[in-house]
């Protein structure tokens, strides 16, 4: 279970963060968004505002079509005092992970990024037979799984009760559990000690950030190493990505911002790579803070120069991104309008969380788009949460000849646009909403 921490650390010390006044003064009437979630100082800054939305993961049963749907504010928030950009719990995590509709090996090219991985972190800390790999939200195994190929020892790490049952099933070896201080402290007392532990797209998704990676220094055993993946900001800023923002996701971070969290947890990042997986990721590298044996590597010190160079510890720098969610909802609505006026019959492909987030701050329902379809079968027959628009399997497609599709998941733009090359046949347009509307 989640363990409550009131643990606040002290903001003195790190690399990498200057102090700064607050700039621009308090955004939306003085309107606080509570604590922060690393260094509970008062949130006094929004990020972007995108409106009251339903959890985008709640996809609708028919049979429920007719139900009252809960909706929470999406509007995040900046710290001044740290830079963590980040949105209040209004659901706990309970509600969101504990049945999941997301399972990681359904996504190919993922699958071939985390083999990829496997085999390179073998290698670079020389693991075998006698070491072991803890992952945190290891999910259905998807990845501790190529590890257990090779005859590494693993201890997956998940909440989720459903897809935790497909791991074991796997034969990875699973604890239902939610992670933080108290399973760290629990786990290290039984003489577990991690050479390796790996977190992929979870730190995003924990709401007792304290408690998750203060937990980490207590399982890793002494010269073992952390690696974790999440969205880099940056690219979410520079991508005008707002729809990667949703209630699941609590935590958006810089370099900068990570490196303050796990240096007041005592650990140390000392490398980095930049990665193309969810529209541009970091994998930080991290050791116990004592561990002088692993060097800053040239990319670390290069991307933290980058991100301060571009203003990620300038409260101000994080001002512009609303304008430009806004005019990319005005654009969207524009070409949809005059679609609908030309009286074309538009359709949307893909029912991702993203999708969930645009749809909904820009008012878009079965008004604009008959229907979506989706490839897991699991959301085939039910409704976008919110929208209410149906989804359907691929091959509505090609029965319907829609003269304009709308491209939810538009980091897989290339994968679908050829997927779908026999609608040129009846000369159908692709949409893609994001960095900005563009038609292929
Ligand atoms: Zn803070």
């Amino acid at each position: 279970m989640v363990s409550v921490s009131t643990r606040t650390p002290t903001s003195s010390g790190e690399s990498g963060a200057t102090s700064v006044a607050p700039a621009g003064g308090p955004a939306g009437g003085g309107v606080t968004g509570g604590p922060c979630r690393f260094c509970g100082a008062a949130l006094r800054h929004t990020f972007v505002d995108l409106g009251m939305s339903p959890l985008c993961e709640s996809y609708v049963e028919a049979a429920h079509e007719n139900a009252a749907e809960a909706f929470y504010p999406l509007r995040v928030h900046v710290c001044e005092q740290c830079y963590l950009v980040q949105l209040q719990e209004y659901v706990t995590p309970e509600d969101i992970f504990t049945e999941y509709a997301y399972f990681s090996s359904y996504s190919d090219s993922w699958l071939a990024h985390c083999r990829d991985y496997v085999d390179m972190i073998t290698d670079r800390l020389g693991l075998g037979g006698d070491s072991l790999v803890v992952e945190l939200a290891s999910n259905d195994g998807y990845l501790l799984q190529w590890f257990v190929h090779k005859g590494i020892p693993v201890l997956g790490i998940e909440p989720a009760v459903n897809v935790a049952k497909v791991a074991v099933d796997k034969g990875v070896r699973t604890l239902t559990e939610f992670f933080g201080t108290e399973l760290a402290d629990e786990l290290a007392a039984d003489g577990t000690q991690a050479d390796l532990i790996v977190g992929n797209n979870v730190l995003a998704q924990v709401p007792d950030l304290n408690s998750f990676v203060g937990g980490m220094p207590t399982l890793l055993a002494p010269g073992g190493v952390v690696t974790i993946e999440f969205p880099h900001l940056q690219k979410l800023v520079d991508g005008n990505q707002f729809d990667t923002i949703y209630h699941e996701h609590f935590s958006y971070f810089s370099l900068v911002a990570a490196e303050r969290i796990f240096s007041a947890h005592g650990l140390r990042i000392f490398d980095v790579d930049e990665l193309w997986t969810h529209g541009g990721s970091l994998r930080i590298y991290a050791c116990h803070a004592g561990n002088e044996r692993l060097a800053e590597s040239a990319a670390l010190t290069d991307l933290r120069d980058r991100e301060i160079a571009a203003g990620y510890t300038d409260i101000a720098t994080y001002s512009v991104f609303e304008e430009r969610a806004r005019e990319t909802k005005r654009k969207l609505l524009e070409f949809l309008i005059e679609a609908k006026r030309a009286g074309k019959t538009v359709v949307g492909y893909g029912a991702p969380g993203k999708g969930n987030t645009l749809l909904n701050y820009c008012g878009i329902r079965t008004d604009f788009l008959d229907f979506t379809v989706d490839r897991n079968p699991y959301k085939q027959g039910r409704f976008l949460p919110g929208t209410h628009i149906p989804i359907h399997a691929p091959e509505k497609i090609a029965e319907v000849e829609p003269d304009v599709i709308l491209i939810l998941p538009w980091n897989f733009k290339d994968e679908i646009i050829e997927q779908l090359a026999y609608t040129r046949e009846w000369g159908a347009q692709f949409v893609v909403p994001i960095p900005e509307v563009t038609v292929y």
